[in-house]
């Protein structure tokens, strides 16, 4: 092979055996070692117009990163990775990687394995890094949820000077991210970011929850200066089917984090997860490996090319002895006591909808039914108002999350500030536009300027919001 051709192979990502890790929570995917890294690195073109950083939601400068492991200086490239990314321990391995898909090299073979690379950075330079905060500004600021949002915010808010205080409804912190599985993110990753931020004055509330023990507003009375509710969506939607209320149906959300958290789930051995998107497949690769010898069944109302889970992890399902079952719609769950089916419309394609996704449309009289003494619902989450006052003007979106009616977030009562994302670096984005609306808002109040982000490591000088070349993100939120 030349060197020319060489470029458009990517270094293989080496991954468990389908036959061994089907059993176990063991990680999937293996590390590169030096070499590899370096050698995949070498095929970045290190493009003028990087398209990789301008498609990624905290505008990582990858192709920087890049630049670096393919010169072995990984030391380097892990200060540059976590000098933008204070969660890179954590999205080094479950970032959905837009920057791949926007990679120049996709278009010309395989894109540049930009996530592997950053975990390269992390694995073989110095992670042991921390932030150092600005002059405190004896300011303190609340932040209603530890999902990848608020701790981004938080992040942000610390670096400036301010005292941020946590308040989290559960007893552990990391939101949705808490629920990922471990055979993907093995070592509570989001821990290990979280050491990095010892500096900052910092306080995590666990078990309080908003609307129950508290409102924005009281606190607002209290004297936080500002209030970002990061809540998420962490309350599982339903189809609204008859039987759906029957023992033996499980939310998938709470599945995930009941096993993440080593309490036991009780599961059968027909087990049939509805739903369609990146939630669904992890529920039905945790209930495989949960369940040896089960039959496990993923139904799901549109096709494979339709669905919203991403191909990789498709691609990792598929050898894992799970039955796909596509095209099927949710009708009704049988059984009297206990989960003992499920009835489904069968769907067809028709022509592509509003989102360009193509639309289906049920099949006139033919249904399908599908036998089984599980049912873990996997269709969307969204977020639990409960006790929120109504005068926030806080509104479920169909991404599932509160977020303000202003552009930076600011909701109807002044100072208090949502946002939510659909993935953790979109969530991270979020975190970032409303601490600087934060800092915005108070700076406007006391007739200062705003302040940029200084040198996360406590340097004189600031970096540069981009690097260069960087014109516009390719992603909007
Ligand atoms: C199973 C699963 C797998 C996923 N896999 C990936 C992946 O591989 N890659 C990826 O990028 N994304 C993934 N996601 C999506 C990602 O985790 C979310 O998009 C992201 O966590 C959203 O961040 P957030 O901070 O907006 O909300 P959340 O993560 O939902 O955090 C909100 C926090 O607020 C808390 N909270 C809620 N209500 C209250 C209240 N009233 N008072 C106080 N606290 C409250 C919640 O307990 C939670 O801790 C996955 C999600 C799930 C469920
Ligand atoms: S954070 Fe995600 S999108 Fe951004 S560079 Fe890293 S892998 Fe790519
Ligand atoms: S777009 Fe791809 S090839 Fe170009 S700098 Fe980014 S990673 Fe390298």
């Amino acid at each position: 092979m030349t060197d020319a051709e060489s470029r458009y192979e990517r270094i293989e990502v080496p991954e468990e055996h389908p036959e061994n890790r089907v059993h176990d929570f063991r990680e999937v995917l293996h590390s590169y070692t030096r070499e590899e890294a370096m050698l995949e690195a070498q095929r970045c073109l290190q493009c003028a117009l990087p398209f990789c950083v301008e498609a990624c939601p905290i505008t990582q400068d990858c192709r920087g990163y890049i630049g670096l492991v393919a010169n072995g200086q990984f030391d380097e490239a892990a200060h540059l990775t976590l000098r933008e990314n204070p969660l890179a321990s954590t999205l080094c391995k479950v970032c959905y990687h837009y920057c791949e898909d926007a990679c120049i090299m996709r278009g010309r073979g395989v894109p540049i394995a930009i996530r592997h690379l950053k975990r390269a950075a992390l694995e073989f330079g110095n992670p042991n890094l921390e932030y150092i905060p600005s002059a405190p500004r004896h300011e303190r600021i609340a932040v209603v949820g530890a999902g990848p949002a608020g701790i981004m915010a938080a992040w942000e808010l610390c670096l400036r000077g301010y005292s941020v205080t946590i308040f989290e409804k559960q007893r552990a912190v990391g939101g949705q991210a808490g629920a990922i599985p471990h055979y993907r993110m093995p070592n509570h990753e989001l821990l290990i970011d979280l050491q990095r931020f010892r500096n900052f004055d910092l306080t995590f509330v666990e078990g309080k929850a908003g609307g129950r023990d508290f409102t924005p507003t009281s606190l607002l009375a209290e004297g936080y200066k500002a209030v970002f509710v990061a809540i998420g969506a962490s309350k599982a939607s339903y189809p609204g089917v008859p039987g759906e209320a029957l023992p033996g149906v499980l939310p998938a959300l709470e599945f995930l984090y009941d096993v993440n958290q080593g309490r036991p789930v009780v599961l059968g051995k027909k087990i049939l997860v509805v739903g369609g998107g990146d939630v669904a497949i992890d529920a039905v690769r945790t209930a495989r490996r949960l369940s040896p010898g089960a039959t496990v069944t993923m139904a799901y109302r549109r096709t494979r090319e339709e669905s919203p889970a991403g191909e990789e992890e498709i691609r990792e399902t598929e050898p894992e002895e799970v039955d796909f079952r596509w095209l099927l719609s949710p009708l009704k769950v049988l059984g009297t006591d206990r989960v003992e089916g499920m009835v489904f419309q069968q769907m067809e394609l028709s022509a592509p909808d509003a989102s360009g996704r193509r639309a289906v449309r049920p099949i006139d009289g033919a249904t399908t039914t599908l036998e089984c003494d599980t049912i873990i619902m996997a269709i969307g989450e969204k977020a639990d108002l409960t006790g929120f006052p109504p005068e926030l003007g806080l509104k479920i979106g169909t991404k599932g999350w509160p977020e303000g009616s202003h552009p930076d977030f600011m909701t109807n009562v002044e100072g208090v500030f949502a946002a939510g994302g659909r993935s953790v670096v979109h969530a991270m984005a979020a975190g970032t536009k409303a601490a600087e609306s934060i800092d915005a808002y108070l700076s406007r109040k006391e007739g200062r300027p705003a302040s940029p982000r200084p040198d996360p490591f406590g340097g004189d000088t600031t970096p540069p919001p981009h690097p260069d070349g960087y014109s516009s993100p390719v992603w909007k939120p």
